[in-house]
């Protein structure tokens, strides 16, 4: 058995969807699990339509599932040109609830209504795909990874039970395949609590739940298929000159990983370097290509030098007024916080009496959590930095990424090097 992602882009329209056909028809023989993401940018327009719900502004909430479902309903013309009937009366009524949700005074926790809303994008997506591969000729069933995937109740974030969802998982897939399916196709991304109620594992999750399911059905690989050709020592949007990074140890796929290299999710890695199963990251616009595996192994790590981006950051700098130093008490106060708002911090440095944090300007309310701090602390701040992450480093490469820039903040050790730079005036 195999698991193959495929991320929002691979499903952004009907010709992709079709690809995503092309691509599956090369496996045809063998038993696979197919985890995919919300249709291109749909999981913004669901955010964005979650915020005009909360604000209670029905006019927005209203045209923007509007603007979703002709979105949705336009791939499904595509797609099925001679009888789109029964998908799209389905994927209509999905919209339909959602719109009857919106119009209802919004009352309850945010997080708790975000995460019912965000969900549907993947649902979507799994319905159309699933129906879709049946007219061409698969056995393929759709199957509710939302109540499979158990997680704790910690909306828009939910960390996994996984006792509860190797059992789950185990269960419903065997029994869908002993029913002849030879394709399950499954939502990444999301889960439920143990009340029933569906939760999210965290932006960008469907890489994740890949893991999740190959984790519990132990199987033979997955494949996370992308629109770059594997694993490349930069971000092509960033840097001309890429290089393919061809075989890739578990423990330097986490560091990466852990860095913010986009092509995989931090929390993939570690349930597959569990198990030892291996990860593939192919182009679905050239499947016949080896890509890279990510698997485990000693011997063959290239120490190729990888450069890691981030773009639009906010360092901010902590100085406790009362003349404490950064210690213990300090750091848990701020963690607290942090955590708390769910803060992702990319980067960390402290002195004796002041503590820096880099975070990504889009993700934060940097009004609100300037206020908060400046109770107790004096707060400091510059925004529109960079953060550059070099795994093994050496000169050239450090010139390479700070020409004609400022650096702000700069720590080594001695395969990583991380610098916070702003162009210089
Ligand atoms: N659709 C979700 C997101 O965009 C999950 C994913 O794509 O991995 O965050
Ligand atoms: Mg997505």
């Amino acid at each position: 058995m195999k698991i193959f992602k495929f991320g929002g882009a691979s499903v952004k329209d009907a010709g992709a969807v079709i690809n995503v056909g092309k691509v599956l028809k090369r496996y045809e023989n063998e038993p696979l699990i197919v985890v995919v993401s919300a249709m291109g940018k749909t999981t913004n327009a669901l955010e964005s339509i979650m915020q005009a719900y909360g604000a209670n502004d029905k006019l927005l909430s209203t045209e923007l599932i509007q603007e979703s479902e002709a979105y949705h309903q336009t791939i499904i013309k595509d797609l099925f040109p001679n009888d789109s009937r029964e998908i799209s009366t389905e994927i209509a009524q999905i919209f339909a609830d959602l719109t009857a949700k919106c119009e209802q005074q919004f009352e309850g926790e945010y997080d708790y209504h975000y995460d019912q809303i965000i969900s549907l994008g993947e649902v979507i997506s799994t319905k159309i795909i699933a129906a879709y591969l049946n007219t061409i000729q698969f056995k393929s069933q759709w199957m509710d990874a939302r109540k499979l995937v158990r997680t704790n109740s910690r909306w828009r974030e939910g960390r996994v039970n996984w006792e509860v969802t190797e059992v789950l998982i185990q269960a419903k897939a065997n029994q869908l395949f002993e029913q002849g399916n030879s394709i399950l196709v499954t939502q990444g991304f999301v889960g439920h609590n143990s009340e029933g109620k569906t939760t999210t594992l965290g932006r960008e999750g469907s890489d994740f739940t890949a893991a999740i399911f190959a984790y519990c059905l132990d199987v033979e690989d997955v494949t996370i298929w992308k629109d770059v050709p594997g694993m490349l020592n930069a971000d092509p949007k960033y840097f001309d000159n890429t290089v393919l990074l061809e075989k890739i140890s578990f423990k330097e796929a986490i560091e990466l990983a852990y860095f913010g290299a986009s092509v995989i999710h931090p929390k993939t890695i570690q349930p597959l370097k569990r198990k030892k199963i291996p990860l593939y990251i192919k182009s679905f616009l050239n499947p016949e290509a080896q890509g890279s595996v990510i698997q485990e192994s000693l011997a063959y790590d290239d120490h190729i030098p990888s450069f890691i981006f981030k773009m639009d950051q906010v360092l901010i700098s902590l100085t406790p007024k009362d003349f404490s130093f950064i210690v213990e008490e300090n750091l848990e106060r701020i963690f607290g916080h942090l955590n708390k708002k769910k803060i992702r911090v990319n980067l960390m440095q402290n002195s004796a009496v002041s503590f820096s944090f880099v975070v990504d300007r889009a993700r934060i309310d940097l009004d609100k959590l300037i206020q908060y701090f400046q109770t107790d602390y004096i707060v400091r701040y510059n925004e529109g930095l960079e953060l550059v992450t070099i795994r093994h480093y050496d000169e050239p490469t450090l010139k390479r990424v700070t020409v004609s820039k400022d650096i702000i903040l700069e720590q080594k050790s001695r395969q990583t090097a991380r610098l916070v730079i702003k162009d210089s005036l």
